[in-house]
């Protein structure tokens, strides 16, 4: 029995007990929303990890991407990711590797982390036909479901597969064109393998034997969003609403078999398009958790594009995203460090905070505390709530003033002392 069938007897299994008190709700909410399909919490029967509940009602979670490119093979730094990314708090972790040995470099990381491990199945189905054949287009449909079953075999908790790019959604992304070209690999790779052997997607035509493999594993299924928009001009365009409208569909379909299901969203989007964007999805895809990647809300700063995208992703999950794809400052530019990602991190943690505080009121209570730490001027009890600690810690140690109540900000002249003084808050 899966996470969804047990939820639809009526069964409380101890993952959902976890979510409910990690999240301060019942844990009857938390087992009517992974019967529903508005609740999903990625599991696997080859793993362990730490779980975490995704959709609605629950925390904004925060998702890091790594992985090896055909420039840069290397598995000790990945592992570094890893951990820098566990560190800063993600709350799971997509293994994302295009070069290298795709099975050792999973195993690795896999070994190293303790949070849920997603992973994109087609890449290494396309980039070894690639290897072996000379091009993606050589790909054979057995070896993208053999991938499959053997990445979750390996202890995958969730897979972006792209499901909903088909003839229909090919043909709109055609007729309307686009500014930023297709910026996703596994839209790229499956669009051109599409075009090359006049094929429909199997992933599309052969979705009941994908539901089977994830169903026999328990795999929580996210379904990709291969034609998001790479430009804040192609947000929200014709190819990005089709393959929304089929994945929706097969979400559907996929969670009345008992299998977890996530609904991927773009990507790049400007500020007015957002609240459209996630009340779309959530309407279309019958209130399934949103995972959005991003989105950043303008293209023209690289270098910063973490920042960029936790502006989009606090309003995204302010009306209602579940989960948020970071971004690292690296984006568009090079293949991130370590460094990069534990910023990266932070951003969207901050993020989905700032958003948490509109979606879940209840979210506030330690801006609050902070509030009221500082009008103490308890540096303590600010550094305790601080999202992270260390760094407002090491700030505040190399620069500390003589009087040490206030700070080398104002100095002498502390707003706060010279208030607190004369009168009692
Ligand atoms: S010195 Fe200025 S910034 Fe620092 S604690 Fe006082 S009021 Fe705040």
């Amino acid at each position: 029995m899966s996470l969804v069938d047990d939820a639809r007897s009526g069964i409380v299994t101890e993952e959902m007990r976890t979510v409910a008190r990690q999240e301060g709700v019942t844990e009857d909410f938390i087992r009517r929303g992974v019967a529903g399909g508005h609740i999903t919490i990625p599991v696997s029967p080859y793993r362990d990890v730490k779980i975490c509940g995704i959709g609605e009602g629950l925390r904004t979670k925060v998702n890091a991407s790594i992985g090896t490119s055909t420039d840069i093979v290397d598995i000790a730094m990945e592992v570094k990711k890893a951990k820098a990314a566990e560190r800063a708090g993600a709350d799971t972790l997509m293994e994302l590797s295009t070069g290298g040995d795709f099975v050792e470099i999973r195993k690795q990381v896999i070994a190293n982390t303790t949070l849920s491990v997603g992973s994109v199945p087609l890449y290494q189905a396309f980039i070894e036909a690639a290897i072996k054949d000379g091009a993606v287009v050589h790909m054979k449909e057995d070896d993208l479901f053999r991938i499959t079953a053997e990445q979750a075999k390996l202890g995958t908790n969730f897979m972006a597969i792209h499901t909903g790019i088909n003839w229909e959604t090919v043909k709109r992304l055609r007729n309307q064109g686009r500014h930023g070209g297709l910026v996703s690999r596994g839209g790229a790779f499956m669009t051109a393998w599409m075009i090359h052997n006049e094929k429909e997607n199997p992933l599309y035509s052969e979705f009941d034997y994908l539901v089977e493999i994830m169903k026999e594993h328990e795999v929580t299924l996210s379904m990709g969003n291969g034609m998001r928009a790479g430009a804040v001009h192609d947000a929200t365009d014709r190819a990005a609403i089709q393959e929304l409208l089929i994945n929706a569909e097969l979400a559907d379909k996929a969670h009345a078999e008992g299998v977890q299901v996530i609904v991927e969203g773009p990507g790049h989007i400007p500020l007015d398009e957002i609240e459209a964007n996630v009340i779309l999805q959530k309407r279309v895809s019958n209130r399934k958790p949103f995972y959005m990647l991003g989105p950043l809300v303008t293209d023209i700063a690289p270098g910063y594009d973490d920042r960029v995208a936790a502006i989009g992703a606090a309003m995204s999950s302010s009306y209602g995203a579940d989960f948020i794809c970071y971004v690292t400052p690296a984006e568009h530019l090079a293949l991130p460090t370590p460094d990069e990602v534990y910023e990266g991190v932070m951003s969207s943690r901050i993020a989905a905070h700032v958003g948490d505080m509109i979606k879940l009121k209840k979210t506030r209570e330690a801006d609050l505390e902070m509030g009221h730490a500082r009008r103490d001027l308890d540096w303590e009890r600010q550094f305790q709530v601080a999202m992270n600690p260390e760094r407002a810690r090491a700030i505040r140690a190399e620069r500390m003033p003589a009087d040490t109540d206030g700070c080398t900000m104002c100095g002498d002249y502390c707003a706060l002392k010279i208030v607190n003084r004369h009168f009692s808050f």
